[in-house]
């Protein structure tokens, strides 16, 4: 008698923001999941910072032999809608549409290319916040028609967890989340 086939594991695209955060999720959802990385990120300045990341993250999906699809940078985009919350502190409106902006790009290009999932890896970061990603992310789920794989990866230590991988894996930890409003907020140190 042949044994039944193991049924093949949900792809995911799973949005990275940054090596040290891509690989702690990557390999948890991993697990059970077949894993693509989508590196769509132009909310980060200056380009020269986004080129360094973008190469951690290329690392990262070498190291664990997960596919990256590069979105394009398109930081003009990214300023015209998030630039007009400039004034608002890390975690205030600029960075609820800053996420919309990088989860519609993800939910996107998991329907086109017939993903059965899509994530992000930013819930792992304690200054995100999990429970709007994971709203905004329902919303484009049902608007494209591909469901947001919804998670708060800093629990169970995750985060933790994170910088202990990074770190024993010799990847770069930027400082400052990644616009230049942030870069600026953590060169005056209010982050
Ligand atoms: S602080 Fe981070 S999440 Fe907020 S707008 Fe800037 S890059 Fe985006």
């Amino acid at each position: 008698m042949s044994r039944p086939r193991p049924r093949p594991k949900p792809r995911v695209l799973v949005h990275a923001c940054c090596a040290p955060d891509a690989l702690y999720v990557f390999e948890v959802l991993g697990e059970g999941h077949d894993v693509t990385g989508f590196f769509s990120n132009s909310n980060i300045h200056p380009r020269e910072e986004y080129e360094l990341r973008l190469g951690e993250a290329r690392k990262v999906a070498g190291l664990l032999g997960v596919p990256l699809v590069e979105d394009a940078y398109d930081p003009d985009r990214w300023l015209a809608v998030a630039g007009k919350f400039k004034d608002e502190p890390e975690k205030g409106r600029r960075c609820d549409v800053c996420y919309a902006l990088r989860l519609e790009r993800t939910a996107e290009r998991a329907a086109r290319d017939g993903f059965d999932l899509f994530a992000t890896v930013m819930s792992l970061s304690p200054w995100k916040k999990a429970a709007v990603m994971n709203r905004i992310g329902r919303q484009f789920g049902a608007r494209y028609g591909v469901r947001f794989l919804e998670a708060d990866f800093k629990k169970k230590d995750g985060f933790k967890k994170s910088v202990e991988l990074s770190r024993a894996g010799g990847l770069y930890r930027q400082s400052y989340c990644g616009c230049l409003y942030s870069m600026r907020a953590a060169k005056g140190g209010d982050r």
